[in-house]
């Protein structure tokens, strides 16, 4: 089922085209992926290695580079050598860029075909591409559609994103090459929204979403929240990307937490956690964050509670696997399964905690 949480549903999830990126299966059935940006100099191979690790270690699916110059693709071979997840050359005009990012491997290359100039860069592109059955997304973005398009509809509009993508699409499409994804991205949610779905009416490519410049860490995560939230729960969407002004490792938690609460990811700690209120007589919040932090990278399921009292703690968080609350007089309540199983000292609760969650996970983490 798609969306499943307490027997409710999201809408079915429409069926596209599954492609691969390296061993990462995008569309059809395949889950939902992940995928972030580095931000280093991809000429600095070590740097961004890096920063591939720290990104895949916090879930990252795929994970693109920015391919901005010659130096760049000259780090591309050392970098595929040591990467833990499949990888996405960036390239916007230089096609020689792309042709260098396939020949280092690279497993996927972003690419707009209408932005490199001939027919003859493209064919050559598709055919390194098609050599190593390498896809090409497409990508759109509302503030660098053709100026054509913009004054055929008087202003940047979702159908004006959906015929620029279209143009693109046909010029891999002509040289019989299917291997593309696409994504739709505008700053403005509406827009966003609103061109996702008109595109996912007309084609079966697969789409990989994303509000643009969304903003900051919190601003950033609610707007892209809220325009991912209705495509996914609409069945749209293939992969996501969040885009944040922040570490990139944020990226990552925020898109793996958004799939978790629309019952679209599974794998992990999830954390229930209330938001304290006169009954709570300890400073919760710093150990919820910490709890959250101290979890973010296991693999196996597990729910996890921080609950800010004795009295309704248990009950409130009875879908958890392991929590704790606490209660007065500098004790609290270690609890499994919504059941208390230990009476222990409230400055003892955290460890005790993260200890019986990474047990737990590690027992049902795939092998
Ligand atoms: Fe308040 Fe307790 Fe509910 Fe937390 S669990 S919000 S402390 S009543």
């Amino acid at each position: 089922a798609y969306g499943q949480g307490e027997g409710a549903t999201l809408g079915e999830r429409r069926k596209t085209r599954q492609i691969r990126v390296g061993n990462v299966r995008i569309g059809g059935d395949a889950p939902i992926a992940v995928q972030s940006m580095t931000t280093t100099q991809t000429a600095d191979a070590a740097a961004t290695l890096t920063q591939i690790r720290a990104l895949a270690e916090a879930g990252a699916d795929v994970v693109r580079l920015a391919v901005p110059d010659q130096d760049a693709a000259a780090a591309l071979p050392e970098i595929v050598k040591a990467t833990p997840v499949p990888l996405v050359a960036d390239i916007h005009f230089d096609y020689r860029l792309a042709l260098a990012a396939l020949k280092a491997g690279m497993h996927g290359i972003r690419l707009n075909p209408g932005n490199i100039g001939s027919r003859d860069r493209v064919r050559e592109v598709v055919k390194a591409a098609r050599e190593r059955m390498v896809p090409v997304r497409i990508g759109v973005n509302a503030g660098s559609l053709e100026k054509d398009i913009v004054e055929k509809h008087g202003w940047p509009t979702a159908a004006g994103m959906v015929e620029s993508a279209e143009r693109h699409i046909r010029f891999l499409e002509d040289e019989g090459y299917r291997e593309i994804k696409v994504s739709l991205k505008a700053h403005d949610v509406a827009m966003t929204v609103q061109a996702n779905r008109l595109f996912s009416r007309q084609f079966d490519y697969p789409l990989h979403l994303g509000v643009t410049e969304a903003g900051t860490l919190l601003a950033g995560t609610v707007k892209s929240a809220a325009g991912l939230g209705i495509l996914l729960g609409e069945g749209i969407g293939d992969t996501i990307r969040i885009s944040l002004t922040a570490d990139p490792v944020e990226e990552v938690r925020v898109a793996r937490m958004l799939l978790t609460s629309l019952g679209l990811k599974f794998g992990g700690a999830t954390l229930t956690s209330c938001p304290t209120c006169g009954r709570c007589s300890v400073d919760m919040i710093p150990v919820a964050e910490r709890v959250e932090r101290r979890l973010a990278t296991l693999k196996g399921e597990v729910q996890v509670a921080v609950m800010g009292c004795e009295v309704n703690g248990p009950g409130e968080a009875a879908a958890a696997d392991v929590g704790i609350a606490y209660g007065h007089n500098g004790v609290g309540l270690l609890f499994r399964d919504g059941k208390i199983v230990k009476r222990m000292k409230a400055e003892e609760l955290e460890e005790a905690l993260v200890a019986e969650a990474i047990q737990i996970s590690g027992q049902r983490a795939p092998k």
